[in-house]
This record gives C-alpha cells, sequence and structure tokens, in this order.
C-alpha cells in the first residue's frame, strides 16, 4: 500500500536520521495547505519554532502572517509552509544557527522532496537566501528577490527575502511589500490562464456570499 501524507509526517516527526535531533525539542514537518496551491518554503525551525513545533512563529512569523494578510492569503487555507530542514540547528551555545550545506541536503532530500510530492504546489516562495540554495545553488537572492527563476528540480521558485532580514533591514520593507504584491500578481496571471468553467466544474460550489480567495484559482 502507497504511503499517505499523514504517514509520512509520521515518519519525519520520528526521525533520527542525523545529528541535529539532538538540538531539537521537537521535529518541526510543516504546515500543509491545500494540494496544488502554493508552498512557502524556509530553511530551518528557530528558537519558538522549536518549542511549538510549528514553521514561522515568533516575530518573523508575525510579519510574514501581515503581509500574507495583505494578499487575501492565510496559511493551511491558502498555502503550505516547510522548511528544508525539520529539526533546529544550534550553536554548542545552545543559539540558533544557520545550516550547513550538509545538512540542508541531507534533510532536504530525504524528507521535502517527499513532501513535494503530495502537496505538488503550482508555486514555491523560497524565503531567504539558504532555502534558495537548495532549489538553485547558484543563485543570489538579491539579484532574483521578487522575481519567478525556473530550476533544475523542474519546480518555478519565487524569491523572496526571509522576513527576518527584513527585520533587521527595515528600509526593504517597501520592497518587500512589493514583492508581495507580484505573488498576487502571478497568482492572477495563473487565473487567467485556467480555463475557469472547466476549474469550477471540479469544485464543490461555494455558498452565496462566500469569499474565494486567490487560490481558489490555482
Ligand atoms: S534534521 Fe531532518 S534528517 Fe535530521 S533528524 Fe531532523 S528530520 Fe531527521
Amino acid at each position: 500500500m502507497s504511503e499517505n501524507l499523514t504517514e509520512l509526517t509520521d515518519k519525519i516527526i520520528s526521525c533520527e536520521a542525523c545529528h541535529l535531533k539532538e538540538g531539537r525539542t521537537q521535529v518541526v514537518p510543516g504546515i500543509y495547505g491545500p494540494k496544488s496551491s502554493l508552498c512557502f518554503i524556509g530553511e530551518a525551525p528557530g528558537y519558538y519554532e522549536d518549542k511549538e513545533g510549528v514553521p514561522f512563529v515568533g516575530r518573523s512569523g508575525k510579519l510574514l502572517d501581515k503581509m500574507l494578510e495583505g494578499i487575501n492569503l492565510v496559511k493551511q487555507r491558502d498555502l503550505s509552509i516547510l522548511n528544508i530542514i525539520k529539526c533546529r540547528p544550534t550553536t554548542e551555545e545552545g543559539n540558533n544557527r544557520t545550516p550547513n550545506e550538509k545538512e540542508l541536503r541531507f534533510c532536504g532530500e530525504r524528507w521535502l522532496h517527499k513532501q513535494l510530492n503530495f502537496l505538488s504546489p503550482k508555486m514555491i516562495v523560497t524565503l531567504g537566501g539558504v532555502a534558495l540554495k537548495f532549489f538553485s545553488p547558484n543563485t543570489s537572492v538579491t539579484k532574483t528577490a521578487g522575481k519567478m527563476i525556473n530550476t533544475d528540480s523542474n519546480y518555478q521558485i519565487f524569491v523572496m527575502y526571509h522576513p527576518a532580514y527584513i527585520l533587521r533591514n527595515y528600509n526593504l520593507m517597501e520592497e518587500y511589500n512589493s514583492q508581495f504584491e507580484s505573488i498576487k500578481q502571478v497568482l492572477n496571471s495563473k487565473l487567467v490562464e485556467l480555463s475557469l468553467s472547466e476549474k469550477e466544474q471540479q469544485k464543490t460550489p461555494k455558498q452565496k456570499g462566500e469569499q474565494k480567495s486567490l487560490t481558489d484559482f490555482l
């Protein structure tokens, strides 16, 4: 019998395949939204994510929520949020640290690709340079932020800064706002590309007055 997403997630939660298990409180598998919608991907859990078992909480998570709300998107309802690495990388002193290339490849190739196979996202948004490097090792986040790029992995990636980077560089907030506006435009252009009548026939009709989000059209 083939594995489903719940079974895969159970395996991720009990994974002890690398040394990062030693610094974690718990594994952070991610939040799943609808299949074939958007998928935001960051690098790894930090202190608060490790405590709560959920990606993008704390200050950067709050900023991300606010930016998403600005384009009428809500985590889980409209999109998935995952990290490439599922366990918090820590320094010897117990602080957050950036994962190295080997750690990134090891966990990402073990679990993230399988999650993406199930979710089959129409569009992936990478948050920050580390997440981008996993999909496109030679691409610079500063040169491509706010743009769609093609990668060897067959995924189309929309490149964005990590919200933590924006909190440290608040002068980039205007640019960050326009990156989120670009996501909205890409979603709208996908809406135009689709045959809405065909798509609507596959959906359960919405109740009168119920609001549609952009990802209803993906
Ligand atoms: S970081 Fe990934 S590979 Fe390593 S123990 Fe955690 S889930 Fe397993």
